[in-house]
């Protein structure tokens, strides 16, 4: 039998690419820039601040919840935030003038307060989805808190069905709240642990199948990981989709490149491209590929500056926003008209003005109908987005973030 030794068929296969194919040769070139390049833009100060969904404060690392009968042992003297969709159960915010405002603090029940409500979960039996449309409340384990107390989301989905859960939650001077609409109003620690809880109810609802036999899955593990009922080893964990981010600087280091997707509602939004990454792709890789694609614009260096969880992604998954700082190798735009509206080169001298614009209270996408300063003709993402955080930390900086190449 031939034996054959993997490092020397790597290195054939290496050298083979390297004669076959210039561009492969052109990004290990790259990729010794990038080492210079970070070695320049990073000091020892973090480049973003802390981002929005980001900073939850209860301790996830709990080994216990493997123990069989953990769920019916740990709920009584827990916590539970209720959720349905993308909507948690919050507190109105009430004013001295009689007045109700945007809720500013989640609500969590005890289990005797989910008893008034006339509320049961099912803590002791493994739940199917036809379970759960049949009435039956799963709670998932969020963490423990520094008193000790667990913290669950109760899919309560099943439950708004079959009653009116707003004007239950009404009497009690809470709502049902979309998480979208909170999130300049809540906590930092508030809106992490209400991301967390729609995103794996949101997970749990759209895998109750098993996607290679078709059986029923259930809950595992208080909520952190899925079964099969055919194939008990067969294991589904909550799914995050990687996102590349990225604020492009220009050749010369004087402009940055932003753009507005055709997905983006605000028709004045400028914002930095972005683009899922893809299979066995690096996400440097996925940052050259789609600001190639979007904008014609060829990227060299790319760093890793930051990232921020986003559960309320598209298609109702949850992402995690990998936020980069990249420099382009070329200046010319080739506008895919397809997926863009616009790309364009911005100076520091516009991005100032139009940071300081985005945290103003009356943007369009806060509802008001107000225009940005003057010379600028569009507006940034609010301080809750990384690409607000990008844009700022460039728009601030007196020099370019790389060395010219
Ligand atoms: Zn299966």
């Amino acid at each position: 039998m031939l034996s054959i030794c993997q490092t020397c068929v790597l290195s054939s296969q290496l050298n083979f690419v390297w004669r076959r194919s210039r561009p492969y040769a052109k990004l290990t070139l790259r990729a010794a820039i990038d080492q210079k390049a970070m070695t320049h833009v990073l000091g020892s100060k973090s480049l973003l601040d802390d981002q929005s969904f980001g900073g939850d404060l209860l301790n996830r690392s709990v080994g216990d919840r493997r123990d069989e009968g953990f769920v019916k042992a740990s709920f009584e003297g827990s916590t539970s935030l209720l959720v349905t969709g993308r909507s948690v159960m919050a507190k109105q915010a009430t004013y001295s003038n009689g007045g109700s405002g945007m809720p500013t603090e989640l609500c969590w029940l005890a289990p005797e307060d989910l008893q008034e409500y006339g509320i049961e979960a099912q803590t002791d039996s493994q739940t199917t989805v036809t379970d759960q449309e049949a009435g039956a409340l799963v709670p998932y384990l969020l963490g423990r808190t520094t008193k000790e107390t667990w913290s669950f989301a109760l899919d309560a989905s099943a439950y708004g069905k079959q009653h009116h859960l707003h004007d239950v939650a009404k009497r009690k001077g809470y709502v049902m709240q979309d998480l979208r609409s909170m999130v300049a109003h809540l906590s930092g620690t508030d809106l992490a642990v209400a991301g967390h809880a729609i995103a794996l109810a949101g997970w749990h609802q759209a895998n109750g199948f098993c996607g290679r036999c078709g059986a029923p899955t259930v809950p595992i593990e208080a909520g952190a990981k899925r079964c099969c009922t055919k194939d008990k080893k067969h294991r589904l964990y909550p799914r995050t989709d990687p996102v590349a981010i990225m604020l492009v600087e220009s050749v010369d280091g004087s402009k940055v490149l932003l753009g507005r997707a055709k997905t983006i509602r605000h028709a004045s939004m400028l914002t930095c491209l972005s683009g899922f990454v893809e299979q066995v792709e690096t996400i440097e890789e996925a940052c050259r590929r789609e600001v190639q694609e979007e904008a014609g614009i060829d990227v060299g260096p790319v760093h890793i500056a930051g990232s921020q969880p986003w559960p309320m992604g598209r298609g109702g998954t949850c992402e995690l926003m990998i936020g980069c700082i990249a420099k382009a190798t070329s200046d010319t735009l080739h506008m895919d008209e397809s997926e863009m509206d616009d790309v364009r080169w911005v100076g520091r001298d516009q991005l100032k003005k139009a940071v300081e614009d985005s945290k103003r209270k009356d943007t369009p996408y806060q509802g008001g109908d107000s225009e940005p300063s003057e010379g600028v003709d569009f507006w940034i993402p609010p301080p809750t987005a990384i690409a607000h955080h990008l844009i700022k930390s460039w728009a601030e900086r007196q020099t370019a973030w790389f060395s010219k190449l």
